[in-house]
């Protein structure tokens, strides 16, 4: 095994344990939670690794970093989450590799992905992204949507071609009533899930987590961590 397998596979176990114990503590079993691994920065080579060590799924943010990558790695057998925000002019390429699009925030992104989808005959599935911190534009710092803006937005989704309404996703946040207290932060999450399930039962994904608050997000109920720095590292610079 190279240095760099061993410190990754290490990596994982450590992650693991994590997301199992949080599970444990929460009476949820470990089966409910899927670990997303948040590759970006880090290069093509160490997502052969990963895929070699199990890892099913992976995220990345940025479009310029992202196609090379899963070019790259198209033999391996990944599901492609992209978690960055999204303009209309990288839908093209962002729906040539990606299965699951989790930052979906606005009607003019649904048209454009649902376009680009029917296009190339995939089917593309959509978390909306939930700002807690959305202000009066109700739109989030880093994108999202104000929870009020869920529903129609989660309705356009259920109706557009191409498109597969999968659940929530959102970023602890930084600022406002919610920051510094992720686990109330998540727990919100999960009621708005409850409310989008009402009218889409299937959409039942709640992706929620990172490094530092993976705990708290399965104790809230999360299905989808998504875990970059605790896997690969620090990464070398913002991303
Ligand atoms: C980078 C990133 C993550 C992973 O963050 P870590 O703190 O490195 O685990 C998760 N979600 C999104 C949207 C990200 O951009």
């Amino acid at each position: 095994m190279t240095d760099r397998k061993a410190e990754l596979a290490g990596n994982l176990a450590k992650v693991d344990e994590r997301i199992a114990a949080a599970c444990a503590a929460a009476g949820r079993k470990r089966e409910e939670v899927t670990l997303i691994v948040v590759t970006k920065t880090y290069p093509a080579s160490d997502v052969r690794i990963l895929s070699e060590l199990g890892v099913r799924h992976v995220a990345e943010n940025r479009d310029q970093d992202a196609a090379p990558k899963a070019a790259a790695c198209s033999d391996l057998s990944l599901n492609w989450h992209f978690v960055g925000q999204l303009q209309t002019n990288k839908v093209r390429s962002v729906v040539g590799y990606a299965d699951v699009v989790q930052s979906v925030d606005r009607s003019r992104l649904v048209a454009a992905l649902s376009k680009e989808a029917e296009r190339v005959g995939r089917e593309v599935g959509c978390l909306i992204q939930v700002a807690l911190d959305a202000g009066a534009s109700g739109r989030g710092e880093r994108g999202g949507v104000a929870p009020g803006g869920i529903e129609e937005l989660a309705d356009l989704v259920a109706d557009a071609a191409g498109l597969r309404l999968d659940g929530l996703m959102t970023v602890a946040p930084l600022a406002g009533e919610y920051a510094g207290r992720q686990q109330a932060a998540f727990e919100r999450m999960m009621d708005l899930s409850t409310d989008l399930r009402r009218a889409h039962p299937a959409a039942n994904m709640v992706s929620a987590g990172m490094s530092a608050d993976l705990e708290q997000a399965v104790a809230a109920g999360a299905t989808h961590v998504r875990v970059g720095t605790a896997v690969l590292g620090v990464r070398p610079r913002l991303g």
